[in-house]
């Protein structure tokens, strides 16, 4: 399954959770994991807090602190810290799925992270069904 994300800003973070949970429960997959995966070099995808949406800012604004907008750059598109942070942060997560939801924490979504916006994005979800025991 393939999300359509918009994301609106230069670098911003996406809560893609209930998206993700639609899809685990249309796809019916009771016990298994459940990969989301972003195709794109300049952006991400992480699990953090959804409650207190300071967080999101907060991580944008480390992840801004440590990667320069200005440095001396070699990669002729200008979007080198796009890039430097989409490998920080990683294109992947698993999320283990039982009694067909995402086992997700009290407090944790799943954000799509856009460091190269704004941009029309893919977020890919796919599924390995199984329990715990195989
Ligand atoms: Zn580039």
């Amino acid at each position: 399954m393939i999300l359509n994300v918009k994301s609106g800003s230069k670098t911003e973070l996406i809560d893609i959770t209930s998206r993700v949970r639609e899809a685990v429960s249309s796809a019916g997959v009771k016990e298994g994991i459940c990969m989301v995966y972003v195709p794109h070099t300049t952006a991400a995808v992480t699990i953090n807090e959804n409650a207190d949406s300071s967080v999101k800012r907060d991580i944008l604004m480390v992840l801004n602190d440590m990667v320069p907008w200005k440095a001396d750059y070699r990669h002729a598109e200008g979007n080198s810290p796009a890039h430097v942070k989409s490998t920080l942060v990683g294109a992947s997560e698993l999320v283990a799925v039982e009694d067909g939801k995402p086992v997700l924490g009290t407090w944790q979504g799943i954000f799509f992270c856009e460091f190269d916006g704004p941009r029309s994005r893919k977020v890919h979800v796919r599924f390995l069904k199984g329990g715990a025991d195989g």
